[in-house]
């Protein structure tokens, strides 16, 4: 458990406190209380140390000023602050925790409208002053604690409570409790601490075995639990940090968000429908529901991450657009997005596979993109991406790489999820429409990358109730040689400039994958879904090229829709795995079959 410090007031008293390592110190900017930091600046602080600044109904701009003036992290909010208020407050890149006063009961469902949009929630004595009244609320209340956010512990902690924080620690409750703050039960009085007494109360156990609540999300470092990182070139380092300073910036402002919602509605036909598969339930006594990413123009779903990207690159002022391409569906939405901008477009793609890929080549070159063939190695995807990191390199300053799935250095895994959890925000609603609930049982994605897995998984990462299966290609059996399970296969190495689940040999060397389904067909995973496999937190499975064709005609046949073959390993789970009849399982359909056609023809000798 994590601990908070708050009502900091003296300098010398700051430094002291700080010495101790508290995981926040907390600084009120309001003039009412007896706390007030009214002091031109707070000490020079170890970096560990999260400043967070503590307003009652201040107006934002006061807000804005004091996290830039004090180098704030994190911003408590203790007054009737609206969710449209704390939602201007996520760009700034700071922690948000709105506070909650409770007494002997408390009506949790306040809470919802800011879920998503605070980080932590903080629960507080009720009393006459915003905080600092002194005295403990009754902490099985939180037994009823419907939500997953993590919250802070707060209002009248003091030496006295250790039996009863102990006794709290072994609730229910206590599962989502992130951290405690303390105030006046420190205090000599109003704003200095008594450091003997916060000595003595950082030695109770809470602050040392109590298990973490399991973040699922990219840390600051760009680390997903150990996966992620920024393993690139040197010369690399200014295109990815100029992009890594400005991604959440940009997404968050509203002018780019209003583009980005009406271009996903008007070009790419959004929102995407969630369908209820009536025949294929019957099939298998269960409730499927397919969520349409077929039906988005050219596809797929990865027109959602290409979107974003291009405007993303706008923003940057970026004029010339690169990207790399296996099967060729990625060039494919590159080039249109391209189109749509007027932006110059060079895709890297293998010598083999654009002789494998015609149709896709042909899609390119018709939407005004230079295809650059990869001459070197085993001319596939890996040597694509090797040229356009090295175009990159050399065209630092107008350039944008569009990456293509949830992979590649930081913030790329990041901003593809990102752009891509449209399709969960989505699945809530429409499920709330036709189910009245938001959360299904059991998620399911074909995983190549995995940004369409990534999309679809995002809004329930934290929502325990709901299962996550993640399906991968075993092409001719996962003991073949001839596979692409990843999370069976791989082990911990660097791709494509992040540390991952990849499959390799002994002396590190990536081995060729297969599957036959061109959009699995990639050596690793992108790093959130390492460690959603390494955390247990998804179950993978893995389907077979001749399990996933059948799944494929057989939804041809009970639905009238021909899937992408990626998608058809995802439909392929209902044969492994057996399903209660009210269950509610939500599947992405990734994509439509037409550039599979050749495929389907050729294996079922149509
Ligand atoms: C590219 C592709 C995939 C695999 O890519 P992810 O990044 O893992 O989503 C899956 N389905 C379809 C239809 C694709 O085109």
């Amino acid at each position: 458990m994590k601990l908070k410090v708050c009502g900091m007031k003296y300098q010398d008293n700051i430094k002291q406190v700080a010495s101790l390592q508290p995981d926040y110190l907390g600084f009120i900017f309001y003039k009412n209380s007896a706390r007030n930091f009214d002091t031109e600046s707070i000490p020079e602080l170890p970096k560990s140390i999260k400043k967070t600044g503590v307003f009652v109904d201040a107006d934002i701009d006061v807000v804005i000023d004091k996290i830039k003036r004090h180098g704030l992290k994190a911003v408590q909010l203790h007054g009737k602050e609206s969710p449209n208020y704390c939602k201007e407050l996520q760009s700034k890149n700071i922690e948000i925790f709105k506070v909650f006063s409770i007494k002997d009961e408390f009506d949790f469902s306040v809470l919802k409208p800011y879920e998503g949009i605070v980080d932590y929630f903080l629960f507080d004595t009720k009393g006459k002053q915003p905080g600092g009244n002194g005295y403990t609320f009754d902490w099985s209340v939180l037994n009823n604690y419907p939500s997953t956010t993590p919250f802070f512990l707060s209002g009248g902690i003091g030496l006295n409570q250790i039996e009863d924080i102990k006794k709290f620690q072994q609730s229910e409750a206590s599962k989502y409790c992130y951290a405690l703050d303390i105030n006046s039960k420190f205090e000599i009085e109003p704003g200095l601490k008594n450091i003997e007494d916060l000595k003595k109360f950082k030695q109770i156990p809470a602050f040392a075995g109590m298990t973490e609540i399991m973040n699922y999300n990219v840390n600051e470092k760009g680390y997903y639990g150990e996966f992620g990182g920024a393993f690139i070139p040197e010369m690399l380092y200014p295109n990815v940090e100029e992009l890594r300073q400005n991604y959440l910036k940009v997404m968050t402002e509203p002018d780019f968000k209003n583009e980005f919602d009406q271009l996903l509605k008007d070009y790419v036909g959004r929102p995407s429908p969630l369908y209820f598969a009536k025949r294929l339930s019957e099939k298998y006594n269960t409730k499927i529901y397919l969520k349409r990413e077929d039906l988005n123009h050219t596809g797929a779903h990865k027109i959602n991450n290409t979107i974003g990207q291009i405007l993303m690159a706008k923003r940057l002022a970026k004029t010339r657009i690169i990207a790399e391409t296996g099967a060729g569906q990625h060039g494919v939405a590159t080039a249109t997005v391209c189109a749509l901008m007027g932006l110059e477009c060079i895709v890297y793609m293998g010598e083999i596979d654009i002789a494998r890929q015609a149709p896709n080549v042909a899609r390119m070159k018709m939407l005004g993109a230079k295809v650059v063939p990869a001459l070197s190695g085993s001319r596939t995807l890996k040597d694509a991406t090797n040229e356009a990191i090295r175009d990159w390199i050399n065209n630092p300053v107008n350039t944008h790489y569009i990456i293509g799935s949830a992979i590649g250095p930081h913030p790329y895994p990041d901003m593809v999820t990102r752009f891509q959890a449209v399709i969960s925000e989505e699945i809530k609603w429409q499920l709330k429409e036709q189910e009245n609930r938001e959360n299904p049982d059991y998620i399911v994605a074909c995983i190549g990358g995995g940004s369409n897995a990534a999309g679809t998984y995002y809004h329930y990462l934290h929502e325990l109730d709901v299962s996550i299966i993640a399906v991968e290609a075993a092409g001719l059996g996962v003991d073949s040689g001839e596979s692409a399970a990843t999370s069976v296969l791989g082990k911990e190495g660097i791709i494509h400039g992040c540390k991952t689940l990849l499959m390799q040999t002994n002396d590190g060397q990536i081995t060729e994958p297969y599957s036959i389904s061109a959009g699995l067909d990639y050596p690793g995973v992108g790093p959130m879904h390492a460690h959603l496999c390494k955390t247990k937190r998804a179950e993978f499975l893995s389907i077979t090229d001749d399990e996933a064709m059948k799944a494929g005609l057989e939804l041809c046949k009970l639905e009238g829709i021909i899937p992408a073959i990626e998608s058809s390993h995802a439909l392929a789970i209902f044969e492994q795995k057996t399903f209660k009849p009210d269950d509610v399982i939500v599947v992405s359909l990734s994509g439509r079959g037409d550039k599979d056609l050749e495929n389907y023809i050729d294996y079922f000798k149509i």
